[in-house]
Formats: structure tokens, sequence, C-alpha cells
């Protein structure tokens, strides 16, 4: 079984030379300086390579069960979790008057990238807590805050996201369970399914954030209020109450995630359960979107740490497998000389590469949102990361499972069989682009919330500066780049032609747009992503002139642009026609006649 590495080296290159990390770091204050975030990066690579990743194969045999009522986690999960909360890693982008680091979120990024690349079950538990937190800080009252957030901030409690019903899934205006106000409080009753962490012991509380209907409150979206269930009730003087009425029914037996608690919950089988209002009556789904933003950038991350583990799985695999003779040798000799394995890593490897970039600079714009000077320039943080949402989100997701489905390829049919790895990385994989909105779901926000609320003019502005690069690619004095300046302006015309179609056709037929908003927000993924490795092929050019004394390091990173610019990018021109020349016919069957 493989282990992990952890990617320091190129993590730290996206923080420099993409996302922008020191100016991040200049608005934070002299306290936080780059020193600081390397020792962070370092001593998280660390816990993530000895501590959390040994656990990620024995985690997936084992399980995780319900017996008693009790949920019980897999063998070394209890001192796993234990050390993230000694070192406060929960806390790391959390403000510091709730006890937490207050780094950037460009940062938690690469932390929560490293959790999940080395035992994603585990990492949810750390995912869900910090959305929790997340919701309470920007939509709890300051009773609230003070409650609840020193310990979900440090993890010594942990938080879940209580959405889903078995009659309300990607349609939360669905959703029917029950909450009656008393006195100061609400009982909630009602069952909800697939609750990621829903019960366990390995934190003295939980603190559920569920969504309800009050009695009165009209159908849809706008009846819907967010409360705080804690699993444990909560004295004024911050000690333990009693047992509120909640409780774990059943688990589920999944494709992959088995270590993962994934538990159907019942709310009020007694006497009701206990809960708190956030903010007003009727925005529980507008809260919860705030939490689902910052799940949806971990969950996309998910998508690029899993990719990352089945690479390092792939390319050990691939060093050490003889077979055959490669062409032009004449021993029989590693499968890695093989052209077409060659390919397959290199696929992977740029992929993986590309999607940390446009995802730590969602990240990077998260921080610019929260902490740039002006509110001019803090509303464009906020634009930039809200339009980049739901392409990480789903962009990221599909494109791990298919870099995980090719780690599997390279190691033939012993991908197929558990003992390597290989396949719990593409089994565990699989979930990423179905939780936390489906991608059909995140596609439908990019094209109507994203899209048409300015009429593309965050994507427009983005295009630009593709195209901007790629011409100063192709003209400057880069040779040895300008062919990536040549694919990058051709894709950079496809996903403007789609943008254009796409924004037209919606004031023709809606169904036109929605029938295409996949392909569009892959297309849109696999741009962005080339435009973030163009990036990287110039800082790295501009490094090794100045004679960075990392030239293996720099001289890949600009082959690696150089791959995925002829064999990455073209798929822009394929996506585009089936935005612009295959919608019409998506509906063109009758349902019956499928
Ligand atoms: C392991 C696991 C963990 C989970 N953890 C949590 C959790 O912690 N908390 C929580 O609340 N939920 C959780 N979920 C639930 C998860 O978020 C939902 O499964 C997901 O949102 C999809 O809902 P659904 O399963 O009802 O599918 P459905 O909504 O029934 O979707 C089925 C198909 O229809 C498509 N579809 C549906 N509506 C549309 C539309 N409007 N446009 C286009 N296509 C559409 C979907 O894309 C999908 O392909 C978890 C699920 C799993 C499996």
């Amino acid at each position: 079984m493989a282990g992990f590495t952890a990617p320091l080296r190129d993590m730290e290159f996206v923080f420099t030379e993409l996302a922008g990390l020191d100016p991040i770091l200049s608005l934070l204050g002299e306290d936080y300086t780059p020193e600081l975030v390397s020792t962070v990066l370092a001593e998280g690579g660390k816990i993530a390579e000895d501590v959390v990743a040994p656990l990620n194969h024995p985690g997936d045999k084992q399980g995780a069960k319900l017996e008693n009522g009790k949920v019980r986690v897999a063998d070394g999960w209890q001192p796993a979790y234990d050390t993230l909360v000694e070192g406060n890693w929960l806390g790391l982008p959390f403000p510091q008057e709730f006890g937490g680091m207050g780094l950037p979120w460009l940062v938690n990024a690469a932390t929560s990238e490293l959790w999940a690349s080395a035992n994603t079950a585990f990492a949810l538990c750390t995912i869900l807590t910090q959305g929790a937190t997340h919701a309470i800080i920007h939509c709890g009252s300051e009773e609230q805050k003070a409650k609840y957030l020193p310990k979900l901030v440090s993890g010594e409690w942990s938080g879940t996201m209580v959405l889903t019903e078995a009659g309300a899934g990607s349609d939360l205006a669905a959703v029917r369970t029950k909450a009656v106000k008393q006195g100061d409080h609400y009982l909630i009753s009602g069952q909800k399914i697939f609750i990621t962490y829903g019960d366990h012991e390995m934190t003295s509380n939980i603190i559920h954030m569920v969504l309800a209907r009050t009695p009165d409150a009209p159908p849809g979206v706008k009846g819907i209020s967010l409360f705080i269930v804690p699993k444990y009730l909560v004295n004024e003087d911050g000690s333990l109450g009693a047992r509120n009425d909640v409780r774990p029914v059943s688990l589920e037996h999944k494709l992959g995630i088995h270590a993962s608690p994934t538990a159907v919950m019942s709310f009020g089988d007694d006497q009701g359960a206990i809960g708190y209002l956030v903010g007003e009556e009727g925005r529980g789904l507008e809260y919860m979107f705030l939490m689902m933003n910052n799940a949806r950038l971990n969950v996309g991350l998910q998508g690029v740490a899993l990719a990352e583990r089945a690479y390092q799985q792939a390319l050990g695999y691939a060093r050490e497998r003889i077979q055959g003779k490669a062409i032009g040798k004449s021993e029989r000799g590693p499968i890695i000389d093989h052209p077409d394995v060659r390919r397959l890593l290199f696929t992977m490897k740029s992929k993986v590469e590309a999607m940390r970039a446009l995802a730590y600079v969602e990240a990077a714009a998260l921080d610019l949102a929260e902490h740039e000077k002006t509110d001019e320039k803090r509303r464009q943080g906020q634009l930039l990361a809200d339009f980049l949402n739901p392409i990480v989100k789903g962009w990221c997701t599909e494109t791990g499972i298919r870099v995980a489905s090719d780690g599997v390829q390279v190691h033939g049919g012993m991908g197929f069989i558990e003992e390597t790895g290989a396949a719990q990385h593409y089994r565990d994989v699989r979930i990423t682009a179905i939780y936390e909105g489906t991608t059909a779901i995140q596609a439908n926000d990019l094209i109507n919330r994203k899209l048409g609320r300015d009429q593309g003019a965050v994507a427009k502005a983005l295009l630009a500066d593709v195209k901007a690069l790629a011409v100063s690619m192709k003209k400057d004095a880069l040779p040895e780049l300008a062919a990536i300046g040549r694919a990058m302006e051709e894709a950079h015309d496809e996903a403007l032609a789609a943008i254009e179609w796409v924004l037209a056709s919606a004031a023709q037929d809606a169904r036109l747009p929605a029938a295409a908003s996949v392909p569009l927000l892959m297309l849109l993924g696999t741009v962005l992503g080339g435009h973030q490795m163009a990036r990287s092929a110039v800082a790295a050019h501009a490094r090794l002139a100045e004679g960075s004394h990392e030239k293996d390091f720099m001289t890949a990173k600009i082959a690696t642009a150089h791959f995925y610019a002829h064999h990455v990018l073209p798929e822009a021109l394929a996506l585009r026609r089936i935005v612009t020349e295959g919608s019409n016919t998506v509906m063109s069957l009758d349902s019956a006649l499928f």
C-alpha cells in the first residue's frame, strides 16, 4: 500500500506565483509572514503523512459502525482527531477572537487538501465542522457566537450540515422537518438522511445545523429556517446539559468513504429536539448557502486531493512494474517507459496542478473578499469567489473522478484489486460530484445565478485576462511558450462563444442553456485551469531566467503546461460544439421513448 507525500512544493508555488499569498498576508498584518505559512504547511504535511494517511486503508476496510445507539468510528480515528484539535488545525482560518489562528483561507485550502488526500473519510468531519463554524460566525447572534464558536473553532465540538430528507435532495424547497416555537426555542421533529458524521463519540458535543419549516411558513424556499440543534444542550455556564432528542437511526452502506459515518438522523422522536433559530425565520436557505459555499470549495478540493493521491499511487506503481520492452529498449523495463503510460501519468499530473491552482485562486479571492482595504475591492473578491465556486466544485470533482480512473488504468489488473489502494481512491472520489450539490446543480448555479445575474460580466472579465496572457505569450520574447499561448487563445475563443450562446439562448427557450450547463461548466473549468497552467509556465520561465536552483521543478512546470495545452485544452473545442450545437437535441426524444 503506497504512502502519501504532501505536495508542499507545488502548493507553495501556487501560493506565491499564482494566488498572491504575499499581498494577502500584508492585508492581515505583520504577525502573518511567509515563514509562518511555510512552517504551518510543513507541519500539516507531516501530520497528513504520518498520522492521518496510515489510517486510510484500514479505515476503508473497517468502516464506521452503529452499535447500541452509538456510532463507533474506525480504530485510530480518535487520536488522529485529537492531534488536529491540539494543533488548532480546525481553527486555522477563523478569527483569533474565537480562538482561531486567523490565517488565510488560501492556507486552509492547502491543509484541507492535505487531510483529504491523506484520508477523505476522516477529513469530512473537519470540513463540516468548519462549515458550521462559518455559518454561525456570519449568521449567528452574539449569544450563539459566544456559546458555540470557541468549542467549534477548537474542534472540541464538531458540526454537521443537516439538509437532506427522503423527499428533499437537490430540491431543498421540499424540506418537511417541522420547527414549532416554544418560548425562547423551537421543537424540531422529522427525519433527515445522509448526514455526514451525524453522530460519533470523537467530540464531546455535536452541533447540528438543521433546515426545518415553521408551521405557518409559506411553501417553498422562503418557508425554510435554520436551527442550531446541539446533541447535548449547553448550559449558561458553557457546561453540557441533557441529551437532546436527536438520534442516529442507521448508517448507510456506501460505494466509498466507508469510514465516514453517513447517518439517518431522527429529530424529536420523544418530546421534540430543542433547536435555536439562527438569524430570522424564512432565511434558512440563504444562511445555509454561506455554509455550502465554504463546503463546496472544500469538496472541490477533495477532487484535487484524491486526484493527487491517485497520481502518486500510479506514479509509484509505474516506476516499479516491469512489463515488456519499451520502444527502443533492449531489456524489459518499467511501464513508465511506455508512451501511453507516460501519457496517462502526464494527464493526471497536469490536471492535478491545474485544479489545485484554480481552487487556490478561489480561496485567495475569499481572503480578498474578507480583508481587502476598500468596499469595492472586497466586492470584486467576493464576485470572483462566487463565480469560481460552482466551477471549482463541479470541474475539480468530475476531473478528480477521471484522474482516479486513469490511476486504476495505470495499474492494469492490479488497479481493480483492492490491495493496491488505487481502487479505493476511485471509489472514494465518486461521491464528490454528488454531495454538496450534484454537478448539475453547480451548473444550474453557474448559468442562472453566476452568469445570469450580471450577463456574464465577471466571466468575460476573466476571459479577457486569459486572452491577454495568451496574446502576450504568443508575441513576447518567449518562443518556448508561444505554443501554449496559441492553444490558450483558441480555447478562450471557444469559451467566449459558448458563454455568448448561453446568454442569448436563455431568451429563446430556458431549456437550451440548461441542457448545455454541465458541458459549459466543464469547458470553463478546462479553460480557466489552462489559464493557471499558462501562468505557471510564465512564472517558471522567469524563475529559470533568474537562475533558480530548482531547475528540475521549474522545467517540469513548463513541460506540464505544454502537455495541458496539447492534451487537455483541445477538449474546449469539442465542449463548445456540444454547448452550441448539441443542446437542441437533448430534449428532442420524448421521455417515453427512452
Ligand atoms: C455519502 C453522502 C454524504 C452526504 N452528506 C450529507 C450531509 O452531511 N448533509 C446533507 O444534508 N446531505 C448530505 N448528503 C446528501 C447529498 O447532498 C444529496 O445526495 C445530493 O444533494 C443529491 O440529492 P439526492 O440524492 O436527493 O439526488 P436527487 O436530487 O434525486 O438527484 C438525482 C439526479 O437528478 C439530478 N437533478 C435533480 N434536480 C435537478 C435539477 N434541478 N436540474 C438538473 N438535474 C437535477 C441530479 O443532478 C442527479 O443526477 C450526502 C449524500 C451522500 C451519498
